[in-house]
């Protein structure tokens, strides 16, 4: 199973992907906390992504690729994984195709639905260093511009299952996972 969580920060992308992809036995990648894990550890990479991951930026799509492509190698994931916060440029997008072995095809993308003023309620409580205010907007804006047209992308090549993503948490668990097995 090869699945894509998509959604503006504080959709609650990866809340979900924690019990999606434990319910579907896959491993969960997440590139944000990829970018968090190397900044901590002051690697090359993390240095190179810090001042866009603080700032609210997108770490360039070859930084981005490379990490996703390295992952994607690892054998954990040759048969499945669900990737959360990846691709969210038409570049990341084609750069994925080109990733997935020979013959093998997404199974879903997840296009998590939440009002704006509900996002900036929840992101602006949620502590992290990247949800200071102007960052959110940032954020916010970068998403609707570079990111939300590729929802279009997959729902035209029939993959977009979009979640309502208000409300208590295992019920959206609930819907998406419906909406994965409705496909399958
Ligand atoms: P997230 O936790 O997914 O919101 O990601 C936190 C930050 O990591 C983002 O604001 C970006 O700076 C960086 N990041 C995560 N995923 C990507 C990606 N696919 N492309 C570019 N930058 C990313």
């Amino acid at each position: 199973m090869r699945l894509l969580i998509f959604g503006p920060p504080g959709a609650g992308k990866g809340t979900q992907a924690q019990f999606i992809s434990k319910y579907f036995d896959i491993s969960h990648i997440s590139t944000g906390d990829i970018f968090r894990e190397h900044i901590r550890n002051e690697t090359p990479l993390g240095i190179a992504a810090k001042r866009y991951s603080e700032s609210g930026e997108l770490v360039p799509d070859e930084v981005t690729n490379a990490m996703v492509r390295e992952r994607l190698s690892q054998p954990d994931v040759a048969d499945g994984f669900l990737l959360d916060g990846y691709p969210r440029t038409p570049s990341q997008a084609s750069a994925l195709e080109e990733m997935l072995p020979e013959g093998a095809q997404l199974d879903g993308v997840l296009n998590m639905i939440v009002p704006e003023e509900e996002l900036l309620k929840r992101l602006s409580t949620r502590g992290r260093q990247d949800d200071e205010l102007e960052t959110i907007r940032r954020r916010l804006r970068i998403y609707h511009d570079t990111t939300e047209p590729l929802a279009d992308y997959y729902r035209d090549k029939g993959l977009l299952l979009d979640i309502r993503g208000v409300g208590g948490i295992d019920d959206i668990t609930k819907q998406i996972i419906d909406a994965v097995n409705g496909r399958s």
